[in-house]
């Protein structure tokens, strides 16, 4: 059973009454019908409608809870044996979590334990954006660019004469029997541009994505967004990087921060390329100590000096260990180390970070302490 579960029903047996497991009480749940969940709002693009999942209703002496589901059936037991039994698949964690919101609103410590019906989730949607807007506010886009890379083929019907030899020569099976080329199969080989004998096929520039640069409530913003089934380029991240120094010197900021590309392929080569220094944040796993060694590998290529912190570190303190010790091989600075916590999700879901959402915690103070020890490797390494 996964920590957020246990995490759940630790909590579940301190505020449920004591009284509900003596008497017995008797859970029945079932999966309704798209009707009985939701009713019919206007909209047609629910999960709920799409078949995906399915609402599953717990009733406890006439109070009702409910719970998506991707795995869902019938269920008569006791609240007990639910809060005690090990949700180990979706339709249990779904039992679990349902017959949990039946128990809370039969004592009335929760009422919005149902899924809203008809137009409610479109009014919902509406009054849930206005609220985030007003109590966050969110990144001011102020430019907004086109960001081209490489070209794709595109045929024109008007000088084809349907001979067939590109979609014979295409490997990539990019042109339909209708011979209009698929954007996103079409690797852009120029081969059936050359070989066309009606010169019909244009290669013009491909727009893969926009690049922003917004406003925040910590300072501008360079970001980007690629489009369906684009992939993430050097090029990409080279230009956001190339754009944010500008704004720096326009806005005499004395400090980028990039987010780099995750993996170790050229986009991260073109995020560290010129850095005064490197912080890797990985996990203990297999796969996060050995990109870490990669990416150190790479900083060191570059004489760039490199930091690691490690991130919910306690969920493996074995292999976070080696993680240290490799870090030490490497000549690069431990600077600390994140527990896993709760307290990180919620302040995401609030849309804070975790220092506004909760900044006495040790959490926070953590992020805090870490955060200093960047500092002063800036400091140490000034920009050349
Ligand atoms: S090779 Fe040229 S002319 Fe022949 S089918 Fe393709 S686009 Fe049309
Ligand atoms: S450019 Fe290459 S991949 Fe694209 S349609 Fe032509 S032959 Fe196929």
């Amino acid at each position: 059973m996964s920590n957020i579960y246990d995490e759940i029903r630790k909590r579940a047996l301190d505020i449920i009454d004591k009284d509900l497991f003596d008497r017995n009480m008797k859970i029945k749940a079932r999966a309704l019908t798209t009707e009985e969940a939701i009713g019919n709002p206007e909209a047609d693009d629910f999960l709920l409608m799409k078949g995906k999942e399915r609402l599953i209703q717990a009733e406890l002496e006439g109070s009702v809870g409910q719970a998506f589901t991707d795995q869902y059936g019938d269920f008569d037991g006791s609240l007990k044996d639910i809060l005690e039994s090990d949700p180990s698949n979706n339709y249990r964690r779904s039992i679990f979590i349902t017959s949990l919101n039946a128990a809370l609103r039969h004592m009335g410590v929760k009422e919005g334990t149902i899924h809203c019906r008809d137009q409610e989730p479109a009014e919902c949607a509406v009054q849930l954006g206005k609220h985030i807007l007003s109590e966050y506010g969110i990144p001011k886009i102020k430019k907004e660019t086109d960001f081209k890379s490489g070209h794709k083929a595109s045929i024109d019907k008007e000088k084809c004469i349907e001979c067939g030899l590109c979609r014979e020569l295409c490997r990539w099976g990019a042109i339909s029997e209708g011979y209009t080329v698929d954007s996103i199969e079409c690797e852009g080989c120029v081969v059936c541009f050359h070989f066309c004998p009606e010169n019909a096929i244009n290669f013009p520039e491909n727009t893969c994505g926009k690049w922003f640069i917004s406003d925040t409530r910590f300072g501008p913003m360079v970001h980007a967004k690629l489009g369906v089934a684009e992939e993430n380029s050097g090029k990409l991240v080279s230009l956001v990087r190339s754009e944010s120094k500008k704004l720096a010197e326009q806005g005499s900021h004395d400090l980028i921060i990039t987010d780099g590309a995750p993996g170790v392929g050229c986009p991260v080569i073109a995020s560290i390329g010129g850095a005064n220094v490197v912080l890797v944040v990985t996990e203990p796993t297999v796969s996060g100590a050995h990109d870490m060694e990669r990416v150190l590998k790479l900083a060191s290529h570059f004489s760039i000096p490199a930091m690691v912190c490690i991130n919910k570190f306690d969920l493996n303190k074995d292999k976070a260990r080696e993680i240290e010790l490799i870090t030490q091989e490497k000549n690069a600075v431990f600077i600390g180390q994140i527990p896993f916590n709760n307290l990180f999700t919620e302040a995401m879901v609030q849309g804070k970070n975790i220092i506004e959402y909760d900044p006495g915690s040790d959490a926070a103070n953590t992020v805090k302490q870490i955060w200093d020890r960047v500092k002063i490797s800036l400091f140490e390494n000034p920009k050349q």
